[in-house]
């Protein structure tokens, strides 16, 4: 070819997500199976005029309102395009190219993908083969070579959490080295701890939201970044001008403005959750709640080969997984007890 690729975009190994799931009963991606309720995206919608779509988005009016509900004040926030992009602009501006990230791993894909997009060298940090995770192991990786050091609170898949004495170690071993955490808190709501007072109390530490998961906008990509004025300007230096649409911040804003909706989400997904665990292990099936809106299960049978047989057969969407730690299991994400219901009865033809 004669024209110049990227070095690091050329020899990055994407997999993309499948196409075509609107036919499927999806428990595949930690979306909301059912989403919001019909009569709140229909009286959204109508807010929705031909003016709204000609206007650029404006995200101060929403990060106002998030603020206020968190209980920090804007200049500790800026939105993105889902946390996806949150991700991205803090590898990018605090990440140095060949310089150390440092994760656990199994975890969410992406933040190696952008280590590898953006020349960063990717530090993964093993779990133990009980799914546990030391973290005298994390502050060993963590050296003068580190730049960001990545926790998720829970993790996504394994649900591990962390406690408050073992951030405070982490915080003052990247304070040691110059380097700044992420806390990713994409479940926060299901596991319903948080460090949001570090990401505004410490120099270093930045903390993630999504609105795509408890409050079902997946579609929409609305993310958040929380810290202190210093780091947010610094991410907003490097972001895209209009990168949050305005559908999403008006779905947001509206969510924020009937707080009773997420305490209704919250119990409809609490009681589909302790409902499908409670089911399973009466069956004589090993579960584990993994603290998100996503559990595991193990089959009787060959994981791959029920996921396998749930998507052809059944119409229905899990995650198996090949890495060694995970093999045996399926990620079932977690909806209403009637969407848990349709899934055990599908899931046990499939496991039969
Ligand atoms: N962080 C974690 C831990 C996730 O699991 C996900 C999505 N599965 C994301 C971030 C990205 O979410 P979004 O881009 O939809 O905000």
């Amino acid at each position: 070819m004669n024209y110049y690729v990227n070095e690091n975009i050329r020899k990055t190994e994407r997999v993309f997500p499948q196409q075509g799931r609107y036919g499927y009963h999806r428990y595949d991606m930690n979306e909301n199976p059912e989403g919001l309720p019909k009569a709140f995206v229909d009286s959204v919608l109508r807010e929705i005029t031909p003016e709204f779509l000609s206007i650029y988005p404006e995200p101060d009016r929403f990060v106002g309102k998030y603020a206020a509900f968190l209980g920090v004040s804007p200049e500790n926030i800026v939105t993105t395009n889902g946390s996806d992009m949150a991700i991205r602009y803090i590898l990018e501006t605090f990440g140095e190219p060949g310089k150390d990230v440092v994760t656990v791993t199994p975890s969410f894909e992406m933040y190696w993908v952008n280590c590898s997009l953006l020349g960063l060298r990717h530090v993964p940090v093993p779990y133990n083969d009980d799914m546990t995770i030391d973290i005298d192991r994390i502050l060993a990786a963590i050296t003068e070579d580190t730049r960001v050091v990545v926790l998720l609170n829970p993790n996504n898949p394994v649900g591990n959490v962390y406690t408050e004495e073992e951030l405070q170690k982490v915080i003052h071993r990247t304070r040691e080295c110059g380097a700044v955490i992420i806390i990713d808190e994409a479940y926060h709501y299901f596991y319903p701890n948080t460090f949001l007072r570090y990401a505004v109390e410490e120099e270093n530490v930045i903390l993630l939201r999504t609105f795509s998961k408890l409050y079902s906008l997946a579609a929409l990509r609305l993310g958040a970044v929380i810290s202190n004025p210093e780091i947010i300007h610094y991410v907003k230096n490097g972001r895209l001008s209009f990168d949050v649409n305005s559908a999403a911040l008006l779905f947001a804003e509206r969510i924020l403005d009937h707080p009773e909706l997420t305490k209704e989400l919250q119990q409809i997904e609490q009681e589909g959750k302790d409902w499908i665990l409670k089911e399973l292990s009466s069956r004589g099936y090993e579960v584990r709640d993994c603290r998100g809106n996503f559990i595991f299960v193990k089959p009787k049978h060959e994981a791959a080969a029920v996921a396998k047989r749930l998507e052809d057969e059944e119409k229905v969407l899990v995650h198996a997984y090949r890495q060694p730690l995970l093999k045996d299991l399926i990620r079932v994400s977690v909806g209403s007890v009637k969407a848990m219901a349709f899934f055990l009865e599908a899931f046990l033809r499939a496991d039969s």
